[in-house]
């Protein structure tokens, strides 16, 4: 019914960044930072105008339930199925994979990256923690902080993982899907932004070398 919008999509790449719930506007600087234009996704049509999306960190279920009630659900789900490039961070993890552990019966995901995730995995917000991890792709170290994350408890064949954490996935990607357990907007580092776009094809302006680090 909707899948005509997703044809409309014409001129300079913007990167939409869902904007319903949780982390979103540090998204959009560190997407900003990188050069590229962004657009805060709410409606249907506001995602008939971006070419890749970051879904940012927050509540699943409750983006859950507003992806239905703002009607993006299913035109979402179109998009993705159209390999529209995605970057889910922590809830945005949870909403895009195939399978979800401990979430609310009626909490829905879209399943398009092959992992089983347990929401709030790594304990309650007291267990929240921050900790420096090795990027496949990236020379110097990414400062990871963890915020009520979940965890990664099985990855299919066709899933990349690009870090780990003592042993278990944190940032993983399959085709034009990544993933971050943790929130990679909170720090002034966008080299995961960059990597996420750069690996779709998408131009980024050169950053600053103080992110780099080595
Ligand atoms: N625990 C949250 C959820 O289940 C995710 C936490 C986060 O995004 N920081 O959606």
């Amino acid at each position: 019914m909707n899948a005509g919008l997703a044809q409309a999509v014409v001129g300079p790449p913007i990167i939409g960044v869902l904007a319903l719930q949780g982390a979103f506007s540090a998204h959009e600087d560190a997407l900003r930072g990188l050069g590229v234009d962004t657009r805060q996704v709410r409606t249907p049509l506001d995602l008939a105008h971006v070419h890749a999306l970051v879904m940012p960190g927050g509540e699943s279920t409750t983006m859950s339930l507003l992806l239905d009630t703002s009607r993006l659900f299913e035109p979402l789900q179109q998009r993705l199925a159209d390999g529209m490039p995605v970057f889910g961070t922590c809830a945005g993890m949870i909403l895009l994979a195939a399978n979800v552990l401990d979430g609310r019966a009626d909490q829905r995901s879209f399943g398009v990256i092959d992992i089983d995730v347990r929401r709030n995995g790594y304990g309650r917000q007291v267990d929240s923690f921050e900790t420096d991890i090795t990027v496949v792709g990236l020379t110097a170290p990414f400062h990871a902080v963890f915020i009520r994350a979940p965890k990664v408890e099985t990855t299919g064949t066709a899933v990349e993982v690009l870090a780990t954490h003592d042993g278990v996935p944190v940032l993983a990607r399959q085709g034009p899907v990544m993933v971050a357990s943790f929130h990679p907007e909170i720090t002034p580092d966008a080299r995961l932004h960059e990597l996420f776009l750069q690996h779709n094809g998408f131009k980024t302006e050169p950053r600053s070398s103080s992110t780099e680090g080595g």
